[in-house]
């Protein structure tokens, strides 16, 4: 009997930093399988948006490819709400429908593709819905858990949920409090995801993300010996993380780097930014941004917009559309006329632009992809975490790779002119320690580069998953 092709099913939460490296991830799973078939899927609302002209053919709202030879098609799944996710959602709720929903129409997708005579060999699935791995087990196809964070925060969330949470959750407004996990250096509280310090109290927007969590490192109990995970990161990136997961089956896959903006989320300014990149010097630019979720009140974007002008360097910033609406419409409006140095920007394609040779430092909120981003391109940061697993990525960043530094922020949270200023000279004048920073993020491109490349430790992990799954089709 031959067995079926492989296909993959890959399932996504249907922010713009989980569909993207999802995409992405599919789009190698192609190339490294030349016979391999790629089923993609997020909510109705974010497929929508993905594809806003092209037709749904007859099956649903499939939308099917040209890319990969007709390999890779797009089929959405509910999560049950009009909508799709927005900002100020009751987050809690969206994901109790997004859960509900989202079960009940993957286990449809399952169906109707064996229906087709195409059954999926392997789920593969993001943050946010461990339920896809139930769903896959009641059909009898293998899954994996595809962590779109470092493997530092796998385990500390491992950990967490396996022993660590009574003595985190006992300390947990005391964030200089020092915590030891396995392969990681020794963390504060401060420095934990805050969906595990902050969510764990019912009362919490962010409630849900707690459980949800809980639900994901129980899934993989569930799994046993057969768990897999893969993870956006290279073996060289966190080699001793990596020595510590244990049992668990941890592939690191990446940096699979998301390239333009897949997720129809943003409306793309016209690149004139690139031709302003082309006419500055080499490693002169600042670029600015904040990822696609954080928020910037009026105060964090005037001292902001101040201490980029004061530190005289060439700057690209990204303000997105959402956060110049939050502000008063006069205001947005004279954003422009108060820039000398700088150029902003509601939205940019910012492999390509921290790829351009004029740009010298990232300021970033160090959400996972961007950090990924600046280390693949050589780009050195200056970090401003904010939530989720931000903070640990900053040690990363300034503690593990000293690629950067890290801004302090004063007490109300804000990050002040005179801050935005010191970091940027700490990154790009002409001191010793600038220089060093500079060259260990050229070492680690490099490196990042070597993993990805053909024959590389991230190339060849990912063919070991890919053959696993010929193998279990
Ligand atoms: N690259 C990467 N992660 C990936 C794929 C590629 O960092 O998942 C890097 C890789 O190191 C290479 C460059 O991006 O130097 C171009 O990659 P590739 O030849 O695969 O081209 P593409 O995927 O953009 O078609
Ligand atoms: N991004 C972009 N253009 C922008 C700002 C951000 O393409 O102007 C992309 C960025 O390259 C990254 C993603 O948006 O891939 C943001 O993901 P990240 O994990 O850094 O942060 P999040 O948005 O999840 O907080």
């Amino acid at each position: 009997m031959s067995s079926p092709r492989p296909h993959f099913l890959v399932l996504t939460f249907p922010f713009q930093g989980h569909i993207a490296p999802a995409l992405r991830l599919a789009r190698r799973l192609l190339a490294e399988a030349p016979d391999a078939l790629v089923t993609f899927s997020t909510t109705e609302d974010a497929h929508r948006r993905m594809f806003p002209a092209k037709p749904c053919d007859g099956d649903g709202a499939k939308v099917a490819t040209d890319e990969h030879d007709g390999r890779l098609e797009f089929l959405p799944f509910s999560d049950g709400t009009e909508t799709g996710i927005l900002p100020n959602m009751a987050f809690n709720a969206y994901l109790a429908s997004f859960h509900a929903e989202g079960a009940r129409t993957v286990a449809e997708i399952l169906d109707a593709l064996a229906a087709r005579g195409r059954p999926v060999t392997r789920v593969v699935y993001t943050l946010l819905l461990p339920w896809a791995a139930d769903v896959a087990r009641d059909r009898g196809v293998p899954s994996a858990l595809y962590w779109i964070q470092p493997v530092a925060v796998f385990i500390i969330y491992f950990h967490y949920f396996h022993g660590h949470g009574t003595i985190v959750a006992e300390h947990r407004h005391d964030p200089s409090f020092v915590v030891e996990f396995p392969g990681l250096e020794p963390l504060t509280i401060g420095d934990l995801p805050n969906f595990l310090t902050d969510a764990v109290d019912p009362s919490n927007i962010f409630h849900n993300v707690f459980n949800t969590s809980r639900d994901l490192m129980e899934t993989l109990d569930k799994e046993g010996p057969k768990a897999t995970v893969l993870v956006n990161t290279c073996q060289e990136l966190e080699r001793h993380a990596l020595a510590a997961v244990g049992a668990i089956d941890v592939l690191p896959v990446g940096p699979v780097l998301p390239s333009g903006n897949v997720s129809g989320i943003f409306k793309q300014d016209d690149a004139e930014y690139m031709e302003w990149l082309d006419a500055k010097p080499e490693n002169s630019v600042v670029y600015v941004a904040f990822g696609s979720l954080a928020t910037m009140a009026r105060e964090q974007v005037d001292e902001l917009l101040l201490g980029l002008e004061e530190s005289g360097r060439p700057y690209l910033c990204v303000i997105r559309k959402d956060i110049k609406v939050a502000l008063a419409d006069a205001e947005a409006e004279m954003l422009h006329e108060r820039l000398k140095n700088g150029m902003v920007v509601e939205w940019c394609d910012q492999v390509q632009v921290l790829s351009h040779v004029a740009v010298g430092c990232f300021l970033t909120h160090c959400g996972w992809n961007s950090v990924l981003e600046s280390v693949a391109c050589g780009v050195p940061m200056v970090c401003v975490p904010g939530m989720s697993d931000q903070r640990m990525n900053a040690q990363l960043v300034v503690r593990d790779w000293r690629v950067g530094v890290r801004a302090q922020v004063d007490k109300g949270g804000v990050l002040r002119a005179a801050e935005v200023r010191r970091c940027i000279d700490e990154v790009m004048d002409n001191s010793e320690a600038a220089a060093e920073v500079r060259q260990m993020a050229g070492k680690w491109k490099q490196i990042v580069e070597e993993a990805t490349g053909k024959g590389g430790s991230s190339d060849r992990n990912l063919m070991a998953f890919v053959d696993d799954g010929a193998r279990s089709a």
